[in-house]
Protein backbone atom coordinates (compact mmCIF):
# COMPACT_ATOMS: atom_id res chain seq x y z
CA UNK A 1 0.00 0.00 0.00
CA UNK A 2 1.99 3.17 -0.88
CA UNK A 3 1.77 5.89 1.62
CA UNK A 4 3.28 9.25 1.42
CA UNK A 5 3.79 11.43 4.49
CA UNK A 6 4.04 15.13 3.93
CA UNK A 7 6.14 16.11 7.35
CA UNK A 8 7.38 19.34 9.74
CA UNK A 9 4.45 21.30 7.70
CA UNK A 10 4.98 24.71 9.70
CA UNK A 11 1.56 25.84 8.71
CA UNK A 12 -1.44 23.47 7.52
CA UNK A 13 -4.72 25.15 6.22
CA UNK A 14 -7.23 21.97 6.14
CA UNK A 15 -10.91 24.32 6.05
CA UNK A 16 -11.68 21.75 8.57
CA UNK A 17 -13.55 23.97 11.12
CA UNK A 18 -13.73 21.32 13.67
CA UNK A 19 -10.19 21.46 14.26
CA UNK A 20 -9.48 24.65 16.00
CA UNK A 21 -13.30 26.49 15.32
CA UNK A 22 -12.21 28.75 12.66
CA UNK A 23 -12.76 28.49 9.22
CA UNK A 24 -9.23 27.35 7.93
CA UNK A 25 -9.23 24.42 10.18
CA UNK A 26 -5.48 25.55 11.27
CA UNK A 27 -2.15 22.80 12.49
CA UNK A 28 0.97 24.16 13.00
CA UNK A 29 3.81 21.81 12.94
CA UNK A 30 1.70 19.71 11.26
CA UNK A 31 1.64 16.46 9.29
CA UNK A 32 -0.22 14.96 6.18
CA UNK A 33 -0.76 10.91 5.23
CA UNK A 34 -1.69 10.13 1.92
CA UNK A 35 -2.94 7.13 0.11
CA UNK A 36 -4.32 6.28 -3.19
CA UNK A 37 -4.58 9.89 -4.04
CA UNK A 38 -7.06 10.67 -0.63
CA UNK A 39 -5.55 12.25 2.15
CA UNK A 40 -5.47 9.57 4.98
CA UNK A 41 -4.65 10.82 8.51
CA UNK A 42 -3.77 14.75 9.82
CA UNK A 43 -2.36 16.04 13.04
CA UNK A 44 0.90 16.78 14.66
CA UNK A 45 4.07 15.85 12.81
CA UNK A 46 5.46 13.95 16.32
CA UNK A 47 2.22 12.13 16.04
CA UNK A 48 2.38 11.19 12.62
CA UNK A 49 2.48 7.46 11.84
CA UNK A 50 5.17 6.34 9.35
CA UNK A 51 5.24 6.05 5.87
CA UNK A 52 7.30 4.00 2.84
CA UNK A 53 7.54 7.71 1.53
CA UNK A 54 8.49 10.40 3.32
CA UNK A 55 8.75 14.31 2.19
CA UNK A 56 10.32 17.08 4.49
CA UNK A 57 7.87 20.48 3.92
CA UNK A 58 10.48 22.34 5.95
CA UNK A 59 8.46 24.50 8.26
CA UNK A 60 6.64 25.61 5.06
CA UNK A 61 2.51 26.62 4.57
CA UNK A 62 0.92 23.66 2.77
CA UNK A 63 -2.82 24.53 1.81
CA UNK A 64 -5.51 22.84 -0.13
CA UNK A 65 -4.91 23.43 -4.08
CA UNK A 66 -7.06 26.09 -5.21
CA UNK A 67 -10.72 25.71 -6.46
CA UNK A 68 -11.22 27.45 -9.25
CA UNK A 69 -15.18 27.40 -10.45
CA UNK A 70 -15.67 30.09 -13.43
CA UNK A 71 -13.30 30.20 -16.64
CA UNK A 72 -13.89 30.13 -20.52
CA UNK A 73 -10.93 28.64 -21.62
CA UNK A 74 -12.19 27.15 -24.97
CA UNK A 75 -11.46 30.30 -27.48
CA UNK A 76 -9.05 31.55 -29.96
CA UNK A 77 -7.32 34.61 -30.58
CA UNK A 78 -6.64 37.40 -27.73
CA UNK A 79 -8.08 40.75 -27.23
CA UNK A 80 -4.66 42.62 -26.15
CA UNK A 81 -5.97 45.48 -28.61
CA UNK A 82 -9.06 45.84 -26.88
CA UNK A 83 -7.60 45.72 -23.51
CA UNK A 84 -5.29 48.51 -24.57
CA UNK A 85 -8.05 50.73 -25.92
CA UNK A 86 -9.63 50.02 -22.56
CA UNK A 87 -6.73 51.46 -20.74
CA UNK A 88 -7.20 54.15 -22.46
CA UNK A 89 -10.70 55.08 -21.61
CA UNK A 90 -12.92 52.98 -23.73
CA UNK A 91 -15.97 51.82 -21.68
CA UNK A 92 -16.10 47.51 -21.12
CA UNK A 93 -19.12 46.26 -22.89
CA UNK A 94 -20.35 42.66 -23.79
CA UNK A 95 -19.87 43.12 -27.15
CA UNK A 96 -16.29 42.14 -27.47
CA UNK A 97 -16.68 38.36 -27.39
CA UNK A 98 -18.09 38.83 -30.73
CA UNK A 99 -14.60 39.01 -32.20
CA UNK A 100 -13.80 35.54 -30.21
CA UNK A 101 -16.43 33.70 -31.39
CA UNK A 102 -15.62 35.13 -35.27
CA UNK A 103 -12.16 33.36 -34.36
CA UNK A 104 -13.12 30.40 -32.59
CA UNK A 105 -15.30 29.28 -35.39
CA UNK A 106 -12.61 29.29 -37.85
CA UNK A 107 -10.14 27.36 -35.48
CA UNK A 108 -9.79 23.35 -35.81
CA UNK A 109 -10.44 21.01 -32.51
CA UNK A 110 -6.81 20.99 -31.81
CA UNK A 111 -6.02 24.38 -31.84
CA UNK A 112 -9.01 24.53 -29.91
CA UNK A 113 -7.70 22.12 -27.45
CA UNK A 114 -4.30 22.90 -27.07
CA UNK A 115 -4.82 26.83 -26.13
CA UNK A 116 -7.11 25.25 -23.42
CA UNK A 117 -4.63 22.42 -22.59
CA UNK A 118 -2.29 25.63 -22.08
CA UNK A 119 -4.38 27.80 -20.24
CA UNK A 120 -5.15 24.69 -17.77
CA UNK A 121 -1.31 23.89 -17.65
CA UNK A 122 -0.61 27.39 -16.12
CA UNK A 123 -3.58 27.12 -13.97
CA UNK A 124 -2.42 24.14 -12.76
CA UNK A 125 1.24 25.58 -12.00
CA UNK A 126 -0.08 28.26 -9.93
CA UNK A 127 -1.82 25.89 -7.43
CA UNK A 128 -5.13 25.07 -9.54
CA UNK A 129 -6.16 21.69 -8.83
CA UNK A 130 -9.13 21.67 -9.63
CA UNK A 131 -11.02 23.84 -12.87
CA UNK A 132 -14.18 24.80 -14.54
CA UNK A 133 -14.49 25.25 -18.13
CA UNK A 134 -17.75 26.73 -20.12
CA UNK A 135 -18.20 27.21 -23.76
CA UNK A 136 -19.91 30.29 -24.77
CA UNK A 137 -17.56 31.62 -28.07
CA UNK A 138 -19.04 28.91 -30.57
CA UNK A 139 -22.59 30.00 -30.36
CA UNK A 140 -23.98 27.54 -33.11
CA UNK A 141 -25.10 23.72 -32.36
CA UNK A 142 -21.90 22.34 -33.82
CA UNK A 143 -19.43 25.29 -32.39
CA UNK A 144 -20.70 24.52 -28.82
CA UNK A 145 -21.10 20.92 -29.24
CA UNK A 146 -17.17 20.91 -30.17
CA UNK A 147 -16.45 23.60 -27.40
CA UNK A 148 -17.71 20.99 -24.63
CA UNK A 149 -16.44 17.53 -25.78
CA UNK A 150 -12.95 19.37 -26.05
CA UNK A 151 -13.73 21.11 -22.22
CA UNK A 152 -14.59 17.37 -20.90
CA UNK A 153 -11.23 16.03 -22.18
CA UNK A 154 -9.85 18.36 -19.39
CA UNK A 155 -11.83 18.61 -16.59
CA UNK A 156 -15.00 17.00 -15.03
CA UNK A 157 -16.29 20.85 -14.48
CA UNK A 158 -17.97 21.64 -17.52
CA UNK A 159 -20.23 24.18 -18.30
CA UNK A 160 -22.72 25.15 -21.55
CA UNK A 161 -22.70 28.42 -21.73
CA UNK A 162 -24.44 28.96 -25.47
CA UNK A 163 -26.59 31.86 -24.46
CA UNK A 164 -23.20 33.72 -23.41
CA UNK A 165 -24.19 36.41 -26.20
CA UNK A 166 -26.90 36.96 -28.97
CA UNK A 167 -24.30 35.84 -32.21
CA UNK A 168 -24.50 38.67 -35.07
CA UNK A 169 -26.65 36.18 -37.15
CA UNK A 170 -29.45 36.86 -34.75
CA UNK A 171 -29.22 40.49 -34.33
CA UNK A 172 -32.62 41.32 -33.35
CA UNK A 173 -33.98 37.84 -33.47
CA UNK A 174 -32.40 37.08 -29.41
CA UNK A 175 -35.81 35.06 -28.30
CA UNK A 176 -34.83 32.90 -31.54
CA UNK A 177 -31.81 32.52 -30.60
CA UNK A 178 -32.90 32.02 -26.49
CA UNK A 179 -35.62 28.91 -28.37
CA UNK A 180 -31.95 27.21 -30.30
CA UNK A 181 -30.17 27.31 -27.33
CA UNK A 182 -32.75 25.53 -25.07
CA UNK A 183 -33.79 23.13 -28.06
CA UNK A 184 -31.65 21.66 -30.50
CA UNK A 185 -28.04 23.13 -29.15
CA UNK A 186 -28.99 21.64 -25.83
CA UNK A 187 -29.82 18.49 -26.99
CA UNK A 188 -26.81 18.07 -28.50
CA UNK A 189 -24.71 19.49 -25.96
CA UNK A 190 -26.43 18.07 -22.79
CA UNK A 191 -23.65 14.74 -22.68
CA UNK A 192 -21.20 17.16 -22.73
CA UNK A 193 -21.53 18.89 -19.47
CA UNK A 194 -22.71 18.90 -15.67
CA UNK A 195 -24.09 22.71 -15.57
CA UNK A 196 -25.74 24.89 -17.78
CA UNK A 197 -25.12 28.82 -17.24
CA UNK A 198 -26.38 32.06 -19.02
CA UNK A 199 -24.94 35.70 -18.91
CA UNK A 200 -28.36 37.94 -17.68
CA UNK A 201 -26.93 41.36 -17.99
CA UNK A 202 -26.94 44.67 -20.23
CA UNK A 203 -26.25 43.75 -23.55
CA UNK A 204 -26.68 39.88 -22.88
CA UNK A 205 -29.63 38.27 -22.06
CA UNK A 206 -33.14 39.59 -19.89
CA UNK A 207 -33.97 37.83 -16.89
CA UNK A 208 -36.85 35.99 -18.71
CA UNK A 209 -35.19 34.77 -21.32
CA UNK A 210 -32.00 33.15 -18.84
CA UNK A 211 -34.77 31.86 -16.71
CA UNK A 212 -36.04 29.98 -19.82
CA UNK A 213 -32.36 29.13 -20.67
CA UNK A 214 -31.58 27.54 -16.98
CA UNK A 215 -35.35 26.20 -17.03
CA UNK A 216 -34.75 24.29 -19.75
CA UNK A 217 -31.16 23.00 -18.83
CA UNK A 218 -32.33 21.86 -15.49
CA UNK A 219 -35.01 19.59 -17.63
CA UNK A 220 -32.45 17.86 -19.79
CA UNK A 221 -30.48 16.67 -16.16
CA UNK A 222 -28.27 19.81 -15.88
CA UNK A 223 -27.25 21.88 -12.88
CA UNK A 224 -27.41 25.87 -12.81
CA UNK A 225 -25.45 28.84 -12.61
CA UNK A 226 -25.35 32.14 -14.07
CA UNK A 227 -23.38 35.26 -14.62
CA UNK A 228 -25.03 37.72 -12.94
CA UNK A 229 -25.14 41.42 -12.21
CA UNK A 230 -21.52 42.21 -13.35
CA UNK A 231 -22.23 45.48 -15.37
CA UNK A 232 -25.54 46.65 -13.68
CA UNK A 233 -28.31 45.89 -10.34
CA UNK A 234 -30.75 43.56 -11.90
CA UNK A 235 -32.41 40.28 -11.00
CA UNK A 236 -30.03 37.92 -11.73
CA UNK A 237 -29.25 36.90 -7.91
CA UNK A 238 -32.98 36.88 -7.09
CA UNK A 239 -33.27 34.57 -10.50
CA UNK A 240 -30.45 32.23 -9.25
CA UNK A 241 -31.78 31.96 -5.33
CA UNK A 242 -35.18 31.15 -7.06
CA UNK A 243 -33.41 28.29 -9.36
CA UNK A 244 -31.53 26.95 -6.39
CA UNK A 245 -28.38 27.86 -8.67
CA UNK A 246 -24.68 26.61 -7.26
CA UNK A 247 -23.51 29.76 -7.68
CA UNK A 248 -24.08 33.49 -8.88
CA UNK A 249 -20.79 34.71 -10.68
CA UNK A 250 -19.58 38.10 -10.76
CA UNK A 251 -21.98 39.93 -8.41
CA UNK A 252 -20.53 43.36 -8.75
CA UNK A 253 -23.73 45.02 -8.01
CA UNK A 254 -26.45 43.94 -5.73
CA UNK A 255 -28.62 45.67 -3.25
CA UNK A 256 -29.85 45.09 0.30
CA UNK A 257 -32.58 42.16 -1.05
CA UNK A 258 -29.99 40.57 -3.01
CA UNK A 259 -28.09 39.96 0.04
CA UNK A 260 -30.83 38.72 2.09
CA UNK A 261 -31.96 36.21 -0.64
CA UNK A 262 -28.22 34.54 -0.93
CA UNK A 263 -27.84 34.82 3.01
CA UNK A 264 -30.75 32.39 3.40
CA UNK A 265 -29.87 30.16 0.26
CA UNK A 266 -27.27 27.55 -0.72
CA UNK A 267 -26.50 29.72 -3.29
CA UNK A 268 -22.80 30.96 -3.61
CA UNK A 269 -21.64 34.52 -4.12
CA UNK A 270 -18.41 33.95 -6.58
CA UNK A 271 -16.23 36.73 -7.07
CA UNK A 272 -14.18 37.43 -9.98
CA UNK A 273 -11.83 40.03 -9.32
CA UNK A 274 -9.80 39.58 -12.17
CA UNK A 275 -12.21 41.18 -14.11
CA UNK A 276 -12.81 44.12 -12.43
CA UNK A 277 -8.80 44.65 -12.32
CA UNK A 278 -9.05 43.95 -16.37
CA UNK A 279 -11.91 46.68 -17.07
CA UNK A 280 -11.43 48.77 -14.44
CA UNK A 281 -14.35 48.71 -12.86
CA UNK A 282 -15.45 49.54 -9.12
CA UNK A 283 -15.23 46.24 -6.85
CA UNK A 284 -18.05 44.75 -4.83
CA UNK A 285 -17.71 44.61 -1.09
CA UNK A 286 -16.63 40.99 -0.62
CA UNK A 287 -16.97 42.10 3.33
CA UNK A 288 -20.49 43.17 3.32
CA UNK A 289 -21.78 39.62 1.42
CA UNK A 290 -19.72 37.75 4.22
CA UNK A 291 -20.99 39.64 7.62
CA UNK A 292 -24.16 39.32 6.40
CA UNK A 293 -24.01 35.06 6.11
CA UNK A 294 -23.62 34.52 2.42
CA UNK A 295 -20.93 31.93 1.64
CA UNK A 296 -18.33 33.53 -1.18
CA UNK A 297 -15.70 32.30 -3.54
CA UNK A 298 -13.24 33.39 -5.35
CA UNK A 299 -12.51 32.53 -9.50
CA UNK A 300 -10.33 33.78 -11.94
CA UNK A 301 -12.86 33.88 -14.98
CA UNK A 302 -9.93 33.47 -17.19
CA UNK A 303 -11.49 34.72 -20.75
CA UNK A 304 -9.53 36.26 -23.36
CA UNK A 305 -11.66 39.70 -23.08
CA UNK A 306 -12.31 40.85 -19.31
CA UNK A 307 -9.50 38.62 -17.35
CA UNK A 308 -6.78 37.09 -19.25
CA UNK A 309 -5.42 35.43 -16.49
CA UNK A 310 -5.28 31.94 -14.75
CA UNK A 311 -3.63 32.90 -11.37
CA UNK A 312 -5.51 32.17 -8.59
CA UNK A 313 -2.99 34.13 -5.88
CA UNK A 314 -3.34 37.12 -7.61
CA UNK A 315 -7.11 37.16 -6.86
CA UNK A 316 -6.29 36.37 -3.07
CA UNK A 317 -4.20 39.42 -3.26
CA UNK A 318 -7.12 41.62 -4.95
CA UNK A 319 -9.87 40.27 -2.61
CA UNK A 320 -8.12 41.14 -0.04
CA UNK A 321 -6.31 44.68 -1.16
CA UNK A 322 -9.40 46.06 -2.94
CA UNK A 323 -13.02 43.49 -1.98
CA UNK A 324 -12.06 44.01 1.85
CA UNK A 325 -11.43 40.76 2.52
CA UNK A 326 -9.29 39.13 5.49
CA UNK A 327 -6.42 37.16 4.07
CA UNK A 328 -7.78 33.97 6.30
CA UNK A 329 -11.55 34.46 4.21
CA UNK A 330 -9.81 35.27 0.63
CA UNK A 331 -7.74 31.59 0.91
CA UNK A 332 -11.09 30.01 2.04
CA UNK A 333 -13.01 31.26 -0.78
CA UNK A 334 -10.30 30.43 -3.34
CA UNK A 335 -10.56 26.90 -2.02
CA UNK A 336 -13.56 25.64 -0.07
CA UNK A 337 -15.64 28.40 -1.09
CA UNK A 338 -15.42 27.37 -4.73
CA UNK A 339 -15.72 23.38 -3.89
CA UNK A 340 -19.22 24.61 -2.63
CA UNK A 341 -19.80 27.03 -5.82
CA UNK A 342 -19.25 23.69 -8.02
CA UNK A 343 -21.51 21.61 -5.29
CA UNK A 344 -18.39 19.73 -4.43
CA UNK A 345 -17.50 17.98 -1.00
CA UNK A 346 -14.28 15.84 -2.11
CA UNK A 347 -12.27 19.10 -2.65
CA UNK A 348 -10.99 22.66 -1.27
CA UNK A 349 -10.29 20.87 1.75
CA UNK A 350 -7.67 18.89 3.83
CA UNK A 351 -9.67 16.61 5.94
CA UNK A 352 -9.43 13.08 6.01
CA UNK A 353 -11.29 11.14 2.80
CA UNK A 354 -10.64 14.66 1.07
CA UNK A 355 -8.68 14.39 -2.63
CA UNK A 356 -5.11 14.72 -1.77
CA UNK A 357 -4.52 17.86 -3.97
CA UNK A 358 -2.82 20.51 -1.79
CA UNK A 359 -0.03 22.87 -2.53
CA UNK A 360 3.39 23.98 -0.84
CA UNK A 361 4.14 27.43 -0.39
CA UNK A 362 7.62 28.77 -0.48
CA UNK A 363 6.47 30.65 2.57
CA UNK A 364 5.36 29.27 6.60
CA UNK A 365 1.86 31.44 6.35
CA UNK A 366 -1.02 31.76 3.61
CA UNK A 367 -0.79 35.58 4.00
CA UNK A 368 1.88 36.16 2.08
CA UNK A 369 -0.63 35.12 -0.55
CA UNK A 370 -1.61 38.68 -0.46
CA UNK A 371 1.02 40.08 1.73
CA UNK A 372 3.57 39.34 -1.31
CA UNK A 373 1.60 39.97 -4.23
CA UNK A 374 2.84 39.05 -7.98
CA UNK A 375 5.28 36.74 -6.47
CA UNK A 376 5.42 33.22 -7.45
CA UNK A 377 4.76 31.62 -3.86
CA UNK A 378 4.04 28.05 -5.38
CA UNK A 379 6.56 25.68 -4.29
CA UNK A 380 5.29 22.40 -5.13
CA UNK A 381 1.06 20.96 -6.59
CA UNK A 382 0.12 17.93 -4.97
CA UNK A 383 -3.35 16.22 -7.48
CA UNK A 384 -4.64 13.03 -6.55
CA UNK A 385 -1.56 12.57 -4.41
CA UNK A 386 0.92 12.81 -6.52
CA UNK A 387 3.54 16.21 -7.34
CA UNK A 388 3.04 17.38 -10.44
ZN1 LIG B 1 -17.54 34.45 -17.15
Amino acid sequence: MSQTLIKNIGLLVTNNSEIDGTSLGLIEKAALLIEHGKVKWVGASESAPSAEKVIDASGKCVIPGFVDSHNHLIFAGDRSNEFAARMNGQKYEAGGIAYTVELTRKASDSDLLSNARRLQHEALHSGTTTIEIKSGYGLTVKDEARSLSIAKQLTDETTFLGAHVVPSEFKGKADDYVDLVCGQMLTEVKSHTKWIDVFCDRGAFTTEQARKVLKAGIAAGLLPRLHANQLEQGDGIALGVELDAASVDHVSHFNNSDIEKLAKSKTVATLLPGAEFSTRSNYPDARKLIDAGVTVALAADCNPGSSYTTNMPLMIALAVREMFMTPAQALWSATKGGAQALRRTDVGHLSVGANADFVILKESSYIHLAYRPGVNLIDEVWQHGAKI
